[in-house]
């Protein structure tokens, strides 16, 4: 989003009293940015292939149901990893042929469930194809479009705990184990109802030409596989998320259409219209649109350091507080009344609520002198953040609130309400209190 819309948005937020002392931080999502995006995902493909392309929003990056009924408005489905993503997906209402499964740890439950929705499912491993072998000898006929995952071991990125094509990733079929390739082709040719494949080799910190060559290796492999079934068995490819966002300014880079044409240049086969495609982008939709506001509650000097003691920490950028090196976060400093704070820039810590020294949203940070009262405000933070709550120190989730501006006011609607105490202690086994007594 630009600053302009941002500070528009944050000031509105401030004078409409979003934030308050009972409900000292809220998140704000910029619709017309989150539609923005969508349109240039799907015209970034539209420009590179005529084949069909289902664009399925990686739940897990905003399990919101109003942003993904949202999306769903804009033609973009629903990629589900757990059945409260599902659940989600559907409550937004989804269709079944705009979702797709995925997970590695899917129960037979699970299994038998997407089967009967004739949602599309990826199976992870040789075992979970076993299973739905099982469960499709109890049926009559295949509804649901399966693939399998392959993980094609072409590397890490900058974050290892984000790297799902490393030699060890406990994602998929490593397809250069020993023996790994020919026996992915003999699931295959042994059941004539597997069409897809899939891997997911990107993410934050992952270099698009490393993505590229991921996909690359399910091509090929997909070549491979029709060839030897002497049909196009396989129909449809899975190529993931994980588009690289940009969290150092407001700029979008790299863009969907770059991605799109470095595959038309990389990978031609893919898009020359023999298979219809599947995506599964998460935080390279939401990330940039969303912005976490919270009250300045004190500010202190100690050894020396700034520190502002805000309401946002670890419950809202988990992520930033634990590993900040990998996800720093910008931040922006408002005065009480909403307006962008001047003055000479100084080292500051910007810290959060919990109880634990680390809970940081920025340390050192060159911002103008804060105090009592201000607001801050951590930007890009709409995938992964406020909507992937982490309860710590039994912090409520804050209010979500998305926004629209036309030229003369900001309005909000209401995503998710701010959490109660009430339901707080509810979920902390209130209603079992004398439970070990
Ligand atoms: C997390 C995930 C995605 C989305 O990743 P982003 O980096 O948010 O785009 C897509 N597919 C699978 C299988 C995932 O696990």
């Amino acid at each position: 989003m630009t600053p302009e819309r941002r500070n528009r948005a944050v000031r509105a937020a401030v004078e409409q009293g979003l934030l308050s002392e009972e409900r000292p931080v809220a998140a704000l999502l910029d619709v017309a940015g989150i539609k923005a995006s969508a349109t240039a995902l799907k015209e970034a493909f539209a420009g590179v292939t005529e084949a069909p392309v289902l664009h399925a929003f990686a739940v897990k990056a905003a399990p919101l149901v109003p942003v993904v009924a949202l999306l769903n408005g804009e033609g973009i489905g629903a990629e589900v990893a757990s059945p409260g993503e599902l659940a989600i997906a559907r409550a937004a209402g989804v269709p079944a042929a705009r979702t797709v499964l995925d997970s590695p740890a899917k129960t037979v439950r699970e299994l038998r469930e997407a089967l009967d929705l004739g949602i599309a499912l990826n199976a992870d491993n040789p075992q979970e194809l076993s299973r739905i072998d099982a469960l499709l000898a109890e049926t009559d006929g295949v509804r649901s479009p399966v693939g399998v995952r392959i993980n094609a071991q072409v590397g890490a990125g900058a974050i290892g705990a984000l790297s799902t094509a490393t030699a060890t990733s406990k994602f998929g079929v490593a397809l250069r184990d020993p023996g790994a390739r020919a026996a992915v082709v003999r699931m295959f040719l042994d059941r004539p109802w597997l069409t897809r494949l899939h891997t997911h080799s990107g993410s934050q910190g992952v270099p698009l030409a490393r993505m590229t060559e991921g996909v690359r290796e399910l091509y090929a492999l997909a070549e491979e596989i029709n060839a030897a079934a002497g049909r196009r068995q396989i129909d449809t490819l899975d190529i993931g998320g994980g588009l690289p966002v940009n969290f150092a300014s407001d700029e979008t880079t790299p863009t969907f259409a770059e991605y799109a044409a470095l595959l038309k240049r990389e990978v031609p086969g893919l898009l020359d219209g023999r298979y219809a495609l599947v995506t599964e982008y998460g935080r390279a939709l939401l990330a940039k649109h969303g912005t976490i506001l919270a009250r300045v509650e004190y500010t202190k000097v100690s050894g020396g350091r700034p520190i502002a003691v805000t309401h946002a920490g670890v419950q809202v950028a988990t992520r930033t507080v634990y590993d900040p090196v990998s996800w720093p976060l910008r931040i922006a400093a408002y005065g009480p009344d909403g307006h962008p704070k001047t003055g000479a820039p100084v080292p500051q810590d910007i810290a959060g609520p919990a109880c634990f020294a680390g809970d940081l949203l920025a340390e050192a940070r060159e911002l103008p002198p804060l105090d009592q009262g201000d607001v801050v405000a951590a930007l890009d933070t709409g995938a992964y953040c406020f909507s992937n709550h982490y309860g710590y120190n039994s912090l409520p989730r804050p209010g979500v609130y998305g926004y629209t501006a036309d030229a003369t006011a900001v309005d909000f609607r209401l995503v998710r309400a701010p959490q109660t105490e009430a339901e707080l202690v509810a979920e902390s086994g209130g209603a079992q209190a004398s439970a070990l007594l």
